[in-house]
């Protein structure tokens, strides 16, 4: 990477672009207020918080103007994106909306992928994850062990799994740019679907690295998810 006085800046790529008919709300998810504040605010606050300096949301495109409104004065530059149809979609118009930078300084940026549904994710995690993209992972999750028993189905029933080995997967996950993009681009060339990036960039061989997640990183789905949701705001940053 070449030398400078201002750092290439972590940039998050926040995909809020899903419908979110399981909330059940007049709005998009992202926009829904928690203990009054939108869960896109509380998103890019907590990202910025963890070290990320520039954030690309990508909004369902007749839905942007409302974003734009409510996300009027944010920590960090924003970038606003429309939607693709699936979630990979999405991420792949993030992508192709990272500042142009000149190609060691691209091929080195730190790149986060969060869900903006995860809007609780401790800025801790965030750090985590951007350390150790820095320190040299190629692909970091964080995850939080699984506390039910979990039985898989099979084509004559069902097999219990071994809880001691599963992992529940969150986000930020974090890359290298350059990593990023050739995984997205690999999938694109072989019509490819993943529901994760981790697995878009496991399909290019890369190896994915486990970092300590948290159960704030919850992902708000449906209106149970919410009564949560209002009682972390009310309790605050973890202890
Ligand atoms: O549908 P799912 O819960 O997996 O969505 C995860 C995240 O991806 C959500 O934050 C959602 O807004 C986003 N998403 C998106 N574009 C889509 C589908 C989902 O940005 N087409």
């Amino acid at each position: 990477m070449g030398e400078h006085n201002n750092p290439v800046p972590v940039v998050a790529i926040v995909v809020a672009a899903g419908s979110g008919s399981r909330l059940g709300a007049a709005v998009p998810k992202a926009l829904v207020p928690v203990a009054g504040v939108p869960l896109v605010t509380r998103v890019i606050e907590r990202l910025a918080a963890g070290g990320v300096g520039e954030v690309i949301v990508v909004v369902p495109a007749a839905e942007r103007e409302a974003f734009v409104e409510v996300l009027a004065s944010a920590p960090v530059p924003v970038v606003w994106v429309d939607g693709g149809a699936e979630r990979q979609d999405s991420v792949a118009n993030g992508l192709a909306a990272l500042p142009d930078l000149d190609e060691a300084d691209a091929e080195g940026q730190v790149v986060l992928v969060h869900d903006a549904a995860r809007a609780f994710v401790p800025a801790e995690v965030v750090a985590r994850v951007i350390e150790a993209v820095r320190a040299g992972a190629d692909a970091v999750v964080p995850a939080v062990p699984v506390s039910d028993t979990v039985r898989e189905l099979t084509d004559t029933g069902s097999v219990v799994v071994d809880r001691a080995r599963l992992r529940a997967v969150q986000t930020p996950q974090g890359f290298r740019r350059g990593l990023l993009e050739d995984a997205h681009a690999a999938l694109y060339e072989t019509r490819m679907t993943v529901t994760d990036d981790a697995a878009a960039a496991e399909y290019i061989g890369c190896d994915v690295v486990l970092v300590e997640g948290s159960r704030d990183a919850f992902k708000v789905t449906d209106p149970f998810d919410l009564v949560v949701a209002e009682a972390i705001a009310a309790r605050g940053e973890p202890a």
